[in-house]
């Protein structure tokens, strides 16, 4: 059986680009009936925390992605939290220091920084010589008696090739000599190190396929190292090119928003998001850009994932999620709007009038927070013109549509029955017409220049409401 998993550190929120792998595999599950492992990777105890791993979870419930094991579920190869897993590793190395695949190392700190300050000055690439390697008994206890405590190296030798068949990258080989020297695969305080344990959570719990982010492509082949020094198999692998910024640097807070749960406060779509996501890096047949979660799982290959970075196109998710948008039922639309409104304070016992002003802006909306500075328009007595509103209201041309407005409503002329006209009453009495009459017009009972049609708006703002802005329009500029 084909299983694959998605393997988040738990130290900060859930990053588009590694939700994007969680998506990826996801897409691998449904299309094979592949078993979804979730494994939390908290063995960096300083930086992970609980919070973050709930957080993490929450999003990807969010996203729509079941998994079929993980540490809230349980499952077979459990426990699934990489701090809950020390006794396995620690019998793996056990195995690792009697076979001579790794040793002791008793370097201090201070003794590598020489070493890598040495390296630097020859503007070459740090490999550790080894220094460790042949302790005999006398030198380790001596080092034991200066109260040294040591790591645990991995020994690499010399003349191996490592090949890795990569299902997006094709065929890369690693020559052992290249990647650094004997590393460290447990740390002096005891805790193990990532390139170490998780290739033996990987085996033990039967991952078939590791799908994940190229920035991991250089650390495995001292994955596979380790898994031939400990006689496992290693898994198939599948490295998805970055994800890079629209300036073509990799993808960071300064290009835009990048935590997932950023999106959600923010009203984003989560079927918008995963379909974003989904199609990173590769294209449908038709080209086609808005595609159902069926439709990704019945086109996806990792093969069709292109080998060059895939670009975060801020405004295309944005596009794309207003695409889901219109297409949701109105009840759906509410229950997703009315949190924002609530929050920003637009709330009204008129459920059907709130209801009738969603209905007429829902379509200027890309975001579901964006309705806070849609609907401001229909609150309120009064407006606070923005800023080009209030110029073109300061004009000497909007004066006599300003004034014939205001004379109109405070004569008899103008009345709840027929204040729907009043534009055109302005249009007979100014003989202005077209852009000269309709912007300031809309300027003063809006306070903007632009927003759904007059005519829709007017109905909804009532007479009283329509009048009072008008009087205080009036006030405001012309007297
Ligand atoms: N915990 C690793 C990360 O968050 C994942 C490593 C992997 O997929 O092998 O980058």
């Amino acid at each position: 059986m084909m299983r694959v998993r998605f393997a988040p550190s738990p130290t900060g929120f859930l990053h588009v680009g590694n939700a994007r792998t969680a998506v990826l595999n996801y897409l691998v599950k449904k299309k094979n009936n592949a078993a979804y492992i979730l494994r939390i990777e908290d063995t960096d105890t300083q930086r992970s925390t609980m919070e973050s791993e709930q957080s993490i979870l929450s999003d990807l419930k969010w996203l729509g992605i079941q998994w079929d094991e993980g540490p809230d579920c349980g499952g077979k190869f459990g426990p699934y939290r990489q701090s809950e897993r020390f006794d396995i590793y620690r019998q793996f190395t056990e195995k690792l220091l009697i076979t001579g695949n790794a040793y002791h190392c008793y370097c201090t700190q201070e003794e590598l920084d020489a070493m890598r300050a040495k390296a630097a000055e020859h503007n070459k690439p740090f490999v550790y010589p080894g220094t460790c390697r042949h302790l005999s008994l006398e030198q380790k206890l001596a080092y034991e008696h200066q109260g040294r405590k040591p790591t645990v190296r991995f020994r690499v030798n010399d003349g191996i090739s490592i090949v890795v068949n990569d299902h997006i990258k094709g065929k890369v080989v690693f020559s052992s000599e290249n990647i650094g020297g004997d590393f460290i695969i447990v740390r002096s305080d005891g805790i193990p190190v990532y390139n170490y344990i998780v290739i033996i959570d990987d085996t033990l719990m039967n991952i078939t396929h590791v799908i994940r982010g190229e920035d991991h492509l250089p650390n495995t082949p001292k994955q596979m190292l380790i898994a031939m020094a400990l006689d496992l198999p290693a898994p198939e692998y599948a490295h998805m090119p970055l994800l890079l910024g629209p300036d073509r640097t990799k993808l960071s807070k300064r290009h835009g928003i990048t935590s997932v749960s950023i999106y959600r406060e923010q009203g984003y779509l989560s079927q918008a998001l995963f379909n974003y996501l989904a199609l990173l890096g590769w294209t449908t047949r038709s080209g086609e850009e808005i595609v159902s979660i069926e439709e990704l799982v019945e086109q996806f290959e990792l093969s069709k994932i292109g080998k060059s970075p895939a670009i975060f196109d801020f405004q295309k998710l944005k596009w794309m999620n207003s695409e889901y948008l219109k297409n949701l039922p109105s009840e759906q639309v509410y229950s997703l709007f009315y949190p924002y409104l609530e929050k920003a304070g637009y709330t009204t016992h008129d459920t059907g009038w709130l209801n009738s002003v969603i209905d007429t802006i829902r379509g200027n909306c890309q975001i579901a927070s964006d309705i806070v500075s849609e609907i401001a328009i229909f609150f309120g007595d009064t407006v606070e013109p923005d800023q080009e509103a209030g110029e073109l209201l300061s004009q000497q041309e909007s004066k006599a549509i300003i004034m014939t407005a205001y004379e109109l409503v405070t004569s008899n002329e103008v009345n709840e029955h027929n204040y729907h006209q009043l534009l055109n009453a302005i249009k007979q009495k100014t003989g202005l017409k077209g852009k000269m009459l309709f912007m300031p017009f809309r300027a003063m009972i809006t306070g903007r220049l632009h927003g759904p049609e007059l005519d829709k708006i007017i109905p909804l703002l009532g007479y009283q409401r329509f009048k009072k802005r008008i009087e205080n329009c009036y006030q405001r500029f012309i007297n």
